[in-house]
């Protein structure tokens, strides 16, 4: 077992709805310490692509990519929720539905700070159904750049997401993958990621 899959049996909560509830650690309240071996372990398993900056999108995949950018010493870049229509057409855009609210939000990144010359590392905290991955992907792909990875620091195994980015082509790295868990005994598995 690794480093985040332990303190996930140890802080982790689930709740109805495949929910992992991680705020005490991960996406409310923040171990940097953590952050930062999951820094270290993005950067050994992407120690062979020519990164030069870290994607993810706002508001719990912030503070990761800024840890792990610190690792592969690029800048990150990150998805904006936005209401406002794209009238100059400066910015990227993709609609994203979010798995914990429900509710689809715009996404845009500026023009200015992703172009063809990117080799983008997408980082966020959760794979899920995909819906988050798919509209950065869009937004890489509209700017002409490369996504040369994805890490992920909790993906939700039993959820479409994984296989679908994985079909895709992708080198996805998750660092903890669930395989199942239930809310009435809290009992959380984990897929054997031995061979990684
Ligand atoms: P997806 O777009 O893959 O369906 O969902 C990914 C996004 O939803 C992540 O950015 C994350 O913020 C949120 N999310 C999905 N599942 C969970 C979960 O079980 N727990 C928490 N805390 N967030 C989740």
């Amino acid at each position: 077992m690794n480093f985040l899959e332990e303190r996930i049996l140890k802080d982790g909560i689930v709740k109805e709805g495949n929910v992992l509830k991680v705020d005490s650690f991960l996406n409310h309240q923040m171990d940097i310490n953590l952050f930062k071996q999951m820094g270290e372990e993005f950067k050994r398993r992407f120690a062979d692509k020519n990164i030069n900056k870290i994607m993810t999108i706002e508001a719990s995949g912030i503070g990761i990519a800024c840890v792990v950018a610190s690792y592969f010493d690029v800048p990150v870049v990150f998805a904006k929720k936005s209401q406002s229509i794209n009238i100059d057409g400066d910015v990227y855009v993709a609609e994203v539905e979010s798995f914990t609210h429900k509710n689809k939000n715009q996404v845009i990144v500026s023009k200015r700070f992703l172009g063809p010359e990117d080799h983008v590392l997408i980082i966020d905290d959760f794979l899920a159904n995909g819906c988050a991955l798919q509209g950065l992907i869009s937004i890489v792909a509209q700017a002409g750049g490369t996504v040369e990875g994805i890490g992920i620091a909790v993906e939700k195994g039993f959820q479409s997401g994984g296989r679908m980015i994985r079909n895709l082509g992708y080198q996805l790295e998750s660092l903890a993958i669930v395989e199942s868990m239930d809310a009435a005994t809290g009992n959380v598995k984990f897929r054997d990621q031995s061979e990684v």
